[in-house]
C-alpha cells in the first residue's frame, strides 16, 4: 500500500498533510525503542501462555456461576493463573473487587490492625488513596480505624531518601506500601528494579515489616513484576493492563498465602474467604483478557513513548521524557493551562470508537481536589487501557495520557489530540 493511501485515510479521520508528516519524522526515530517494546511482549505473551498451559485451562472454566459461588473451577483456576503470572503463592481475582482503589482498600485494611502504622517511603499515594488512608479525613479511614501513616518523601531529584525512610520505619510500622505508576504527579514512575531496591532497604531495617506494590499501569510493561522482587502483595485494576481491555470490572491482588488469605476474608467474610464470590459470567472476558494484556500493554507503551515524542520538540515538558526508559503506560504532558487541555483531550475523545462526537468538560470527581477533564470513548466505561486522556484542572496543567486496544488507534488519537491543538492556534509545528 502506499504512504499516500495511509495519508488519505488519516485526513478523512481528521488529521491534516502536515501533522501527519510530523508524525511520520517522529516515528522514524522511534523504531528500535518499539523493536524493544516488541520484544518484551513476547516474553510476557509466553510468561501468560505457560500459566495457561501449566493450570490446565479448558472450556469447561468459562461456565458462568451465580450465588454463593461454592466450587468455582473457572474462578479458582484462574486464580492460580494469575498466582503463576506473578510468581505468587495465592491471588485473589475477582469481579467483586469493584476498581483498583478498592483492591487497594481491602489489601490495606485487610492487613493493618488498630494500633499499626502504614509508611509510604515515596512521598504521598494516589489521589482516591487520601480518603482510604485518612490524610483526607473519610469515614471509615483507616485512621477511623486506629492505623497511623507515616510517609517519606522524594529527594529533590526523585530518588529514595533513605535515611528518612530509616528514620520512619519504628516499631509499630507494620506494612509499607510502594507506588509503581505515578499516577497524578509529576514524579518519575519507578522502575521494577528500583522497587525491589527500595523492599531490599526496607527490610534491612525491619526484616518481618510487609510490602505492599499499588501495580496499577505497571503491568506487563517489564518482563518482571514487584512479585519477583520480594513484595508481599502486587495489586492492580482489571480496567488497566491486565483485563487486556476485555476485562468489564474487577481488582486482583496475588501475594503470599498468608495475606492474600487475609484479603479474602476481608472482601467477603471472615471464615468464608476464597469459598464465595459468584464470577457472574465473567470468566471468558478474564482469561481472554489476561491473554491479550502482554500485547494491549505493548501498544499503549508505544503510544505513551510517541505522544512524548511528538509534544516534546514543541516546547511541552513530558514525564517521562521521550528519550526515557517506561515503568508504566502513563504519559504526563505539561499543556501549561486548561484551553490547551481542553484541546489535548477533545482530539483524543473525537478518535474514539465510542462517543466520538462528545466534547468533554471538566467536572468534579468523588476523591479529587480539583475539578478533573476526562477523555474517554470507551467499551468499557472508564477503563483507561482503553485511550483515554485525563488531569486535573490544576497547575501544572498537565494531562495524564494512557491506553489504546491498539497501537494504530493510539496513533490516531494521538496525531487527532496535535491537531486540535493547531487548530485553536495553541501550538505551531517545527
Ligand atoms: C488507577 C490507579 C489507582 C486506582 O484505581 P481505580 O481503579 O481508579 O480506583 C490507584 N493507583 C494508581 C497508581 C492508579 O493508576
Amino acid at each position: 500500500m502506499k504512504e499516500q493511501n495511509l495519508k488519505e485515510m488519516y485526513g478523512k479521520l481528521g488529521v491534516a498533510p502536515e501533522t501527519y508528516d510530523y508524525g511520520a519524522r517522529v516515528l522514524d526515530g522511534l523504531r528500535e525503542r518499539f523493536a524493544e517494546i516488541d520484544r518484551v511482549a513476547e516474553y510476557n505473551q509466553g510468561k501468560v501462555l505457560e500459566a495457561m498451559r501449566r493450570n490446565r485451562v479448558s472450556a469447561a472454566h468459562f461456565a458462568a456461576t451465580t450465588g454463593y459461588g461454592y466450587n468455582d473451577e473457572g474462578r479458582d483456576t484462574l486464580e492460580r493463573v494469575y498466582a503463576d503470572v506473578f510468581h505468587t503463592e495465592a491471588a485473589l481475582v475477582r469481579p467483586q473487587i469493584t476498581c483498583g482503589t478498592h483492591a487497594l482498600t481491602v489489601a490495606l485494611s485487610a492487613n493493618l490492625l488498630p494500633g499499626d502504622e502504614l509508611l509510604s517511603p515515596a512521598g504521598a499515594p494516589y489521589d482516591t488513596l487520601k480518603e482510604v488512608i485518612g490524610i483526607r479525613e473519610s469515614r471509615c479511614s483507616l485512621k477511623e480505624y486506629g492505623v497511623s501513616y507515616r510517609q517519606a518523601d522524594l529527594n529533590p531529584d526523585g530518588t529514595f531518601d533513605y535515611p528518612a525512610i530509616r528514620e520512619a520505619i519504628g516499631p509499630r510500622t507494620k506494612l509499607v506500601t510502594i507506588q509503581r505508576s505515578k499516577g497524578y504527579d509529576t514524579r518519575p514512575s519507578f522502575s521494577v528494579a528500583q522497587i525491589g531496591e527500595l523492599i531490599s532497604f526496607c527490610r534491612s531495617v525491619k526484616a518481618d515489616v510487609k510490602i505492599m506494590v499499588d501495580n496499577c499501569y505497571g503491568e506487563f510493561v517489564e518482563p518482571l513484576e514487584p512479585s519477583d522482587m520480594g513484595a508481599d502483595m502486587v495489586v492492580g485494576s482489571l480496567i488497566k493492563n491486565p483485563g487486556g481491555g476485555l476485562a468489564p470490572i474487577g481488582g486482583y491482588i496475588c501475594g503470599s498465602a498468608e495475606c492474600v488469605e487475609r484479603c479474602a476474608y476481608r472482601l467477603s467474610a471472615p471464615g468464608l474467604g476464597q469459598e464465595v464470590g459468584a464470577n457472574l459470567g465473567l470468566m471468558p472476558a478474564f482469561y481472554q483478557g489476561l491473554f491479550l494484556a502482554p500485547t494491549v500493554t505493548a501498544g499503549a507503551l508505544k503510544g505513551a513513548i510517541f505522544a512524548a515524542a511528538l509534544y516534546e520538540p514543541l516546547g511541552f515538558a513530558c514525564v517521562p521524557g521521550a528519550a526515557e526508559p517506561r515503568h508504566d503506560i502513563i504519559q504526563a504532558v505539561t499543556l501549561g493551562g486548561p484551553e490547551a487541555m481542553s484541546a489535548f483531550c477533545l482530539g483524543i475523545q473525537s478518535a474514539a470508537p465510542v462517543d466520538s462526537y462528545v466534547t468533554p468538560v471538566p467536572g468534579d470527581m468523588p476523591g479529587y481536589d480539583a475539578p478533573v477533564i476526562m477523555a474517554a470513548g470507551a467499551f468499557v466505561q472508564g477503563s483507561s487501557i482503553e485511550l483515554s486522556a485525563d488531569g486535573p484542572i490544576r497547575p501544572p496543567y498537565a494531562v495524564y495520557f494512557q491506553g489504546g486496544l491498539t497501537w494504530y488507534h493510539a496513533k490516531t488519537g494521538i496525531l487527532l489530540s496535535l491537531q486540535k491543538l493547531l487548530d485553536a492556534g495553541l501550538t505551531r509545528l517545527p
